[in-house]
């Protein structure tokens, strides 16, 4: 049995926790179903970092973040934004895919979080996104309505990711498209992506 809360905190840097992750296996039911562990990409010098969920089917046989359909659309709001994705640090909060998509659990994002945190004090980024419901209770410690937490800058709550540090919550990609191009998420993510890039550049 695998243990982040032990192995996480030692990881010197963003390679080194990767190398360890990638064999962690503290969820056996994830990971007995998983294809790979979904790390997280990290472009050195990235000074943002996005968390979405948990890698979803396309993620798991890639071993990339936000790829697929979700993942498209957030590379073009972020290029439109002006931070391109290859200038942002991308993880989830739960590292493995849940089996046929289901919301992961409590004990599971408790178990996979020292992963997460070591990131955040690895990339050390000036603002940390987070994208839909689970990622944004999980940077706050509590449940909250993405339309009342978005549009302007919280503080994490997550310890060892380091407490205070600039959040900004928003509709994740997928849940945003639902509503369509012109829905009133579609324009509140644009726009707190923009917040996320305008953070960056002080
Ligand atoms: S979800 Fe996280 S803690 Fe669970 S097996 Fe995957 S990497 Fe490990």
């Amino acid at each position: 049995m695998t243990r982040p809360d032990e192995l996480a905190p030692r990881a010197r840097t963003w390679p080194e926790l990767a190398a360890v992750a990638t064999r962690c296996v503290a969820c056996p039911e994830l990971a007995a179903a998983r294809t790979q562990v979904v790390v997280g990409t990290w472009p050195p010098g990235a000074r943002a970092l996005l968390v979405g969920e948990a890698p979803g089917a396309r993620e798991d046989e890639t071993g990339v973040p936000f790829v697929g359909r979700a993942g498209g659309l957030l590379d073009e709001l972020l290029a439109d934004a002006g931070l391109p994705r290859e200038r942002v640090a991308v993880a989830n909060v739960l590292k493995c895919r849940p089996p046929g998509n289901r919301k992961p659990t409590r004990e599971e994002i408790a178990r996979c979080t020292p992963w997460l945190a070591r990131q955040i004090a690895l990339v050390d980024p000036l603002v940390v996104g987070v994208l839909g419901g689970t990622a944004a209770a999980w940077a706050l410690g509590r449940q909250v309505r993405i339309a009342e937490a978005r549009g302007r800058v919280l503080e994490l709550a997550v310890s060892d990711g380091g407490t205070g540090r600039p959040l900004v919550v928003t509709y994740h990609p997928a849940a945003a498209a639902r509503f369509g191009r012109y829905g009133g998420p579609m324009a509140a993510l644009r726009e707190d992506l923009r917040l996320v890039a305008e953070l960056t550049a002080r």
